[in-house]
């Protein structure tokens, strides 16, 4: 009675798992399932007949089956363990020989009848085939693996010799519901280490591993390779496409580098872990990549090409703990993806320098975000061509740390904006700008406006930009008398609340500028689809001095055209002035006319302007 509870327990168990199993499958298939559902199918074949027996104890034929079933479940059982360890024919030939011994003891259970001793024979045959084959592949397998086939080969033997003993069934139940669970939440745990749209292990996957190897004093190469502005090419040629290009590049990794471990880490980044490598033959995995590469991926229609920027780090050398992995390997990507003309970077000691000053303005940065006196604003004055007058200014942002000195933004801004903090300096210097422009009314009242950089992130949503507009408004300065600095290259990551963020802009009346314009992404079509007002072109194109200022001569009359006004920025002589004004450019700077002041200087030029004589 209680064999059939429990029985009856185990079914429903598997049941359960099994319609799970299926339903998951459908929805995330992963590659690696154990064959657990086979396994579940025949232990519900094996549980049915033996219960159907339970009610018809007479019956021969069940008992028979039972018999049979019992066998096959075992072989199942074994067999998809093998098939994990084993890809070669030499299991194919193993696969046949166990049919034979399975279908001859079936003949021997049905016409003979000596069913004990059959099943004794042909279950140690298995067993003993089974236990060879776990030996000797005992150290490919990872740790659950190894419990799981380890409970496995111990519960068969046991099971079978209670059986032949007492001639009870309970430990078959008993250990193929608990193998059936502890393979359930292995494979579920697999689950979560897989990713579903290439079916290659993910990030979870390599932190486990590595979190497990680096304790035991893991040596290996990573290589991280990244495609670059993956994003461009979803929406160039469609995320379908976009998704069969990183599966086809999945497949490639993987079966490249079928010695290490290939992981997809983020959308468009991968992680290959190899034994460690010398510097030749990192070398030559990198041209191999790039040449691959270069050649472009033909998705249907389409042959796609990208960039890829690769990172190389060494398991111990250029870092020891699981945390310290992680940062090295962002920190190596985040500096290519800075230096437009290389692609591959391979950590050394120059690169720990860098990255523990990386780290030392970072805490800088978050000092400054308390003692808020840390956050200095630079004001460079803007002046009118024609009659040479202050009449506008930028708001320019330095960092004051008692250890590191004054930081330049080009050194802080950019780890600002990978540490997600820019966007509380963006209301930081914002907040203090209209204090001033308030309390100094008078003064201010002389300028058109008062120009504040923004990054990508300060307007990535319409909260934030609600908050930064929210900000001005709330200081009761005239918002009109704020002009926000974007720059080309903040364009080019797509974004669908654009427009939305524009609109609230220009409905408040603040003044939209395009910064750095001709640094190289320009996109005629952005200058028509944003309503910018002003357009500030870069010192690059304003110091150009080939064939006589060309670029600038060409550019200056088609923004004009669309009805923009325009500043010359980086303005450096008295030739640029008057190649400016013959072109009827609006405003300048540069410094020509000033340098970025302090505010003290900014305000007491205020005070008593000067205008600049162009002769
Ligand atoms: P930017 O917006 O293009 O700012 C102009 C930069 O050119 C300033 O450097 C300015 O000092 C410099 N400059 C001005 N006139 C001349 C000139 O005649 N010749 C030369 N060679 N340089 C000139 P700065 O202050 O070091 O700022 C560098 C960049 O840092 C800025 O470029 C901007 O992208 C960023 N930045 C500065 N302040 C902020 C800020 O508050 N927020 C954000 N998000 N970025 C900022
Ligand atoms: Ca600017
Ligand atoms: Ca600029």
């Amino acid at each position: 009675m209680e064999l059939l509870g429990l029985e009856l327990l185990a079914l429903l168990i598997a049941y359960t798992l099994l319609y799970y199993l299926v339903k998951l499958d459908k929805r995330e298939p992963i590659k690696k399932k154990f064959g657990l559902k086979e396994f579940i199918i025949s232990f519900v074949f094996y549980l049915t007949i033996s219960i159907l027996d339970k009610f018809l104890p007479h019956s021969l034929l069940f008992t028979k089956l039972e018999y049979i079933s019992v066998l096959f479940v075992i072989l199942i059982w074994i067999r998809n363990y093998e098939l994990y360890l084993y890809k070669s024919n030499y299991l194919k030939n193993l696969y046949i020989l166990k049919i034979a011994v399975l279908v001859t003891y079936s003949l021997v259970i049905i016409f003979v009848g000596y069913e004990l001793s059959a099943l004794l024979v042909a279950s140690t045959i298995y067993f003993v085939i089974s236990l060879l084959i776990v030996l000797k592949s005992r150290y490919t397998l990872e740790g659950p693996v190894r419990i799981i086939v380890g409970t496995t080969l111990l519960f068969t033997p046991l099971s079978l010799a209670f059986f032949v003993i007492f001639s009870s069934t309970i430990l078959i139940t008993l250990g193929g519901a608990f193998t059936i669970l502890i393979t359930y939440f292995y494979v579920q745990q697999r689950r979560l280490e897989t990713d579903f749209l290439t079916t290659i292990p993910n990030q979870n996957a390599l932190l486990r591993y590595l979190e497990r190897k680096v304790k035991k004093g893991l040596k290996a190469t990573v290589i991280v390779v990244d495609i670059e502005n993956f994003r461009q090419i979803n929406v160039r040629y469609g995320l379908e496409h976009g998704d069969r290009l990183l599966v086809n590049f999945a497949t490639f990794l993987s079966h490249n580098y079928e010695k290490g471990r290939v992981y997809r880490v983020a959308g468009n980044r991968f992680a290959i872990l190899l034994p460690i490598k010398s510097h030749n033959e990192v070398v030559k995995i990198v041209n191999e990549l790039q040449n691959r590469t270069a050649k472009g991926w033909n998705i249907e229609d389409f042959l796609i090409t990208f960039h890829l920027n690769i990172a190389i780090i060494e398991i111990p050398i250029h870092a020891v703990e699981l945390e310290q992995i992680i940062e090295v390997i962002n920190f190596t990507i985040q500096e290519i993806k800075q230096r437009r003309r290389q692609s591959a970077l391979i950590f050394n000691e120059k690169m720990r320098l860098l990255q523990q000053r990386h780290l030392d303005v970072l805490t800088a940065i978050k000092h400054a975000l308390v003692d808020q006196s840390r956050v200095i604003t630079l004001f460079q004055p803007i002046y009118g061509s024609y009659n040479g007058k202050i009449c506008g200014s930028e708001v320019l942002m330095r960092l004051k740390d008692p250890i590191l000195g004054l930081i330049s933004p080009f050194e802080f801004i950019p780890i600002a904006e990978q540490s997600g903090l820019i966007t509380s300096l963006t209301k930081i210097l914002t907040s203090k700008v209209a204090t001033l422009i308030k309390e100094n009314a008078d003064s201010f009242s002389k300028l058109e406006y008062v120009s504040i950089n923004v990054t990508s992130d300060d307007l990535s949503s319409v909260e934030r930009a609600r908050s930064l507009i929210n900000l001005i408004k709330e200081s009761g300065i005239n918002p009109h008398k704020i002009g926000i600095e974007v720059t080309e290259s903040m364009l080019i990551v797509a974004n669908k609340n654009w427009p939305d963020v524009w609109k609230m802009f220009n409905d408040e009346k603040i003044r939209l500028m395009l910064d750095d314009f001709g640094t190289g992404y320009s996109n005629l079509e952005t200058l028509i689809e944003i309503p910018f007002d002003v357009i500030k072109i870069d010192r690059s194109i304003v110091s150009s001095k080939k064939n006589n200022y060309q670029l600038i001569n060409l550019l200056a009359p088609m923004l004009h055209k669309m009805d923009k006004k325009l500043v010359a920025e980086g303005i450096e002589t008295l030739e640029q002035v008057k190649v400016v004004q013959s072109l009827n450019i609006e405003y300048m700077q540069g410094y020509f006319f000033s340098q970025p002041l302090s505010k003290e200087d900014f305000l007491a030029l205020l005070q008593s302007p000067i205008s600049i004589n162009f002769d």
